[in-house]
């Protein structure tokens, strides 16, 4: 909604879904009007109420294996939303393959994470967590509940860092993991999180290697 507002010249959508009530908590492009509406096409009218000059293409699909890089051929960064791990790999890899940069959130209850992905420029989501956990160990937003603030916290920063990678603007968070706890902003004790601990050795793996921007991509272990 930010990158429509912000006038973004085109964006694609990509979803296969409908509308449902629970989602209106969080999912505030839609309305109540929309309910049972296929999201992309709840989406894309409500884009274009917000900005009628933004090009806006909908892709009615699953993104899989087998689509991923076609679509991602057509846009210049990636804005990764998804709900799911698999998917959430399948983004990832499809960004570094494309030499894309893949501008990450996700949301956990009452935990959000931002990044911006370059291969080029440094660690993917792959380098930071580098398997899936099994199916079913962490629970979809839909099955163990999500603070209905917290996608329009992290999805703003993703927007943010979206237009920043437009302008060419300073201070993009490659290299970068921003985490948001809902109920202590801004704190974060870094000797108890495994993922700031692990994000740190990768970071000083990176800062160590030699060769330059392009020998980073050869790291990236797929
Ligand atoms: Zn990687």
């Amino acid at each position: 909604m930010y990158l429509a507002a912000a006038g973004v010249g085109r964006l694609g959508l990509v979803d296969f879904d409908v509308v449902d009530s629970s989602n209106l908590q969080r999912q505030i492009i839609h309305g109540t009007k929309d309910v049972g509406r296929p999201k992309i096409a709840s989406a894309r009218d409500r884009l274009e109420d917000i900005n009628p000059h933004v090009e806006i293409e909908t892709h009615e699909t699953r993104l899989t294996s087998a689509n991923a890089m076609t679509l991602f051929r057509n846009y210049d960064i990636i804005v990764d939303g998804t709900d799911n791990f698999p998917t959430r790999y399948l983004v990832n890899d499809a960004c570094v393959l494309a030499g894309k940069p893949n501008v990450y959130g996700s949301i956990f209850r009452f935990e959000g994470q931002a990044s911006v992905f370059w291969a080029e420029r440094g660690p993917c989501y792959r380098c930071l967590y580098p398997e899936p956990p099994p199916p079913g160990l962490v629970p979809s937003c839909a099955e163990g509940g999500v603070l209905g603030v917290l996608p329009g916290i992290i999805g703003a920063i993703q927007a943010n860092e979206t237009i920043k990678i437009i302008l060419g603007a300073p201070g993009i968070m490659v290299n970068r993991l921003l985490l948001f706890d809902a109920w202590r902003p801004g704190v974060r004790r870094a000797s108890d999180d495994q993922r700031v601990n692990r994000l740190r050795r990768i970071l000083r793996y990176y800062s160590t290697a030699r060769g330059g921007p392009t020998d980073y991509g050869r790291n990236h272990s797929y």
